[in-house]
């Protein structure tokens, strides 16, 4: 698909960021192309239409602006999943480990129930924590995954296999090693 290779080429690779020895890949020059986020947005809805999603859960805070501009296109609600402390209502919690220390995001309670279809949507995939433990709280709601989606799969560090592990599959439209 040479769509996929002019989004792959609209992404810029930076050394050393955020830690010498990381390469970080920077999903800005990729949002700010129309062309390529265009074909961003026309390759997932080709995929997601018809599925019979109902809700797309986007993870702070690039995963929110896929979820809402996909959300557009599938006709479908937005729903956040998000750092601690954000959201005023009561909500489910799910910690997970770091390189050093632990994270935690949040979901509101009342959010999804089990009439929901939700696919899950952030930027990239890298160890694959961030996404374990979003799914985690979409179940806790009852609701039932569609899939985890994704622009960018670092694919060497085996984060496709920490979703499975959630009973959870994985689609990403570039792959970097
Ligand atoms: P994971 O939990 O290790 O899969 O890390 C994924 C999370 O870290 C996502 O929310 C990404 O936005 C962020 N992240 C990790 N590495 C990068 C990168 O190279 N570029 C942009 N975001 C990254």
């Amino acid at each position: 698909d040479s769509r996929v290779s002019y989004i792959r080429n609209s992404v810029t690779k930076i050394a050393d960021y955020p830690k010498p020895g990381i390469i970080f890949r920077d999903i800005t020059s990729t949002l700010a192309d129309v062309r390529a986020l265009t074909y961003v947005l026309d390759i997932f809805s080709e995929r997601y239409q018809r599925s019979g999603i109902t809700q797309i859960a986007g993870i702070e805070a690039r995963g929110f602006i896929f979820a809402a501009a996909l959300a557009d296109r599938l006709q479908t609600g937005v729903t956040l999943i998000r750092k601690p402390g954000k959201l005023p209502r009561a909500v489910h919690q799910q910690s997970y480990s770091l390189e050093y220390g632990e994270d935690t995001l949040e979901l509101h309670r009342d959010a999804l129930g089990a009439t929901d279809k939700v696919l899950l949507i952030d930027d990239l995939l890298a160890t694959g924590g961030t996404m374990q433990a979003a799914a985690k709280l979409v179940s806790q709601c009852g609701a039932t995954i569609s899939e985890a989606a994704f622009l960018i799969e670092l694919s060497g560090l085996q984060g496709r296999q920490r979703i499975a592990q959630a009973g959870v599959s994985t689609y990403a439209i570039c792959e970097y090693d």
